[in-house]
């Protein structure tokens, strides 16, 4: 409560209130505020507790409000002042009584799922790529090719680096397994 300066010459007067009661006819003092509508939550009437008490009671705060404004109204309150538990279904399901006027929860599963798909392609596409090049390196080829130029390149390769033409060689022995392996990957990517 607000109290005046006292002033020394009326200090046995009882305190003057600083703003008296809204209430109609009503001499307290109005010391306890109620937005004036939900259009003016920051302008205030004074009233002195009896009544401040009346008007809470009696305050509605969807007054002049049609059906389909207040429904637009308990949504935006349901999505805005309590989002926490609105958007956070995030680790669940979302309860299927909880509405999403606005789509979030619908434009947040799609972003996650683009995000997932995203993440699941890039990866193995990479391999693929890289396995790819890789072979078509081994093979000394370009695409693109045919099944049968890759074959008849194959033959080649074998020939020139079988094991029992390098004496049973190890390193011809690594690069026959690394050729066919290339011709395996390769052969998955053109087959025609
Ligand atoms: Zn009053």
């Amino acid at each position: 409560m607000r109290r005046q300066p006292i002033d020394p010459i009326l200090a046995e007067e009882p305190e003057a209130p600083t703003r008296l009661c809204d209430h109609p006819g009503c001499a307290a003092g109005g010391d306890f505020r109620a937005p004036r509508s939900r259009l003016e939550l920051n302008h205030y009437y004074w009233f002195c507790l009896e009544h401040v008490r009346a008007y809470n009671l009696s305050w509605n705060y969807y007054a002049g409000m049609n059906d389909t404004e207040v429904e637009a109204e308990i949504r935006r309150d349901t999505v805005w002042q309590r989002p926490s538990w609105k958007l956070g279904e995030r680790y669940g399901p979302r309860p299927p009584h909880l509405r999403d006027p606005f789509g979030f929860q619908e434009k947040f599963e799609q972003a996650k799922a683009g995000r997932r798909a995203h993440n699941e392609a890039r990866d193995p596409a990479k391999r693929a790529l890289s396995a790819r090049d890789q072979a078509l390196a081994v093979f000394d080829l370009e695409p693109p090719l045919t099944a049968a130029e890759l074959k008849a390149r194959y033959k080649v390769l074998v020939k020139q680096h079988h094991p029992d033409a390098h004496g049973g060689d190890k390193a011809a022995e690594e690069k026959l397994k690394i050729i066919n392996q290339a011709y395996a990957t390769l052969k998955a990517t053109y087959t025609n």
